[in-house]
């Protein structure tokens, strides 16, 4: 089974070196790129530095990213990939990728310095985004001489901070990404943990893969020939050559004559594929096609939560909203609920206004636009706002 991970904590709490040794440990690494890297880090005279060795893969995940987002992978029972972390730098940028979509999270918490800033931050994120599995790397054992004290403060410390949202199961792992202990391998100096390593904790998780809606997004339409040619992606479902669609918020109905690749003809597209149609009615970017039986619906309303990352919103606002590859004017209609997006607790009902940092429930209108909720149809339910062509928020869609 293939299964989405994202790694979360706060800075120099230890993420790359978790990816660098979970990488390490399950072989994943090319011969010739480890030996490379360890004459480097011998040159320095530096210990082995699994951070180290990640940066120096940077160049070639670059290229995997232009491509499909997600990032690494590693095998074990399961097939991990690892996607980037949500940040709150980042963060926009994600939105506009996808790249946040996860099925499990990994917090990285180290135990000598305890729960910070970005450890609560991001802990926000991954609830907001919906990712309910979450596994705690209380990191950097070696740093306090392995204590089971220590480690149970740093637990209790974090499971407060859970405990205020909605996550179920959490495990709690001491571990040791620069040494190895409970990654792959158990650990002899922390044998008073009995429970499972960081890899045998996520080989245990079952994601449930429902088969989803088609929504094929169209990015933009050509003439080629004689033939028109609306080129998109399919973000959830299967399309079919032949298939009848309509397309909103255009209305227009069709059959798909022909479905085009760069090498020819497909008679089925897949999830993430992204091809030609050759559709006889006119389509436009930002259109959202679906089948006869469950189409999308175009909708001028939404709630959504949304986290500010510049300038300040209030009701009556006007702003733009990017979401798939639509771009709409949108209007605050009411700022329902103020959230603390360090703990995620209301903070205010009804307020007027809301600043940098907050992040909110917010009852949009819109020009006609497809959003589907966050929670069935990603894809299409995480949005950012623009404003004066800058990215000033992004968030999820909670309800059409
Ligand atoms: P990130 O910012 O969360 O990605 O953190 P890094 O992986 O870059 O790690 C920050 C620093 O902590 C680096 O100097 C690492 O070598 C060090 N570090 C990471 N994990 C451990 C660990 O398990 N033990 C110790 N002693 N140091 C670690």
């Amino acid at each position: 089974m293939n299964i989405n991970v994202v790694i979360v904590g706060h800075v120099d709490h230890g993420k790359s070196t978790l990816i660098g040794r979970l990488l390490y440990d399950s072989e994943s690494i090319k011969e010739g790129k480890l030996a490379e890297i360890q004459k480097l880090a011998e040159e320095y005279k530096k210990r082995f530095e699994f951070a180290y060795f990640l940066d120096a893969f940077e160049d070639e995940l670059r290229e995997v990213r232009t491509i499909d987002t997600t990032g690494v992978m590693f095998k074990s029972k399961n097939h991990y990939m690892i996607t980037d972390v949500p940040g709150h730098k980042e963060f926009i940028k994600n939105m506009l990728t996808g790249a946040s979509y996860a099925d499990v999270a990994v917090l990285v918490v180290s135990c000598s310095q305890g729960v910070e800033e970005q450890t609560k931050r991001h802990t926000f994120l991954i609830n907001m985004l919906g990712i309910k599995k979450i596994i705690v790397g209380v990191n950097k054992m070696d740093e306090v001489g392995y204590k089971k004290e220590r480690f149970d403060e740093v637990k209790a410390q974090v499971s407060k901070l859970l405990d205020s949202f909605d996550f179920s199961n959490v495990s709690y792992i001491p571990i040791s990404a620069m040494q190895g202990d409970n990654i792959y391998k158990g650990s002899e100096k922390i044998n008073w943990y009995n429970g499972p390593t960081l890899i045998e904790a996520l080989d245990k998780i079952k994601v449930e893969r429902k088969e989803r809606l088609l929504r094929f997004v169209v990015q933009g339409t050509y003439q080629i020939n004689s033939e028109k040619v609306a080129v998109g992606k399919v973000e959830s479902g299967i399309l079919k050559k032949e298939d009848e669609l309509i397309f909103q918020p255009s209305g227009v109905r069709g059959k798909v004559e022909k479905i085009k690749v760069f090498e020819g003809e497909k008679s089925i597209a897949e999830e993430k594929d992204s091809v030609g149609i050759i559709f006889k009615k006119d389509l436009k970017r930002g259109d959202v096609g679906g089948l006869l039986n469950a189409p999308p619906l175009s909708t001028t309303e939404f709630l959504g939560e949304a986290v500010l990352l510049s300038d300040a919103l209030q009701n009556g606002d006007s702003l733009q909203l990017k979401c798939g590859t639509a771009k709409v004017d949108v209007k605050i209609d009411q700022i329902k609920e103020k959230i603390d997006s360090e703990t995620g607790k209301l903070i205010e009902k009804n307020p007027k206004k809301i600043n940098k940092g907050d992040a909110a429930i917010i009852h949009f209108s819109t020009q006609p636009l497809v959003v589907e909720k966050f929670s069935e149809i990603p894809e299409l339910g995480r949005f950012v706002l623009v404003k004066n062509e800058r990215n000033i928020g992004a968030g999820v869609v909670l309800d059409v």
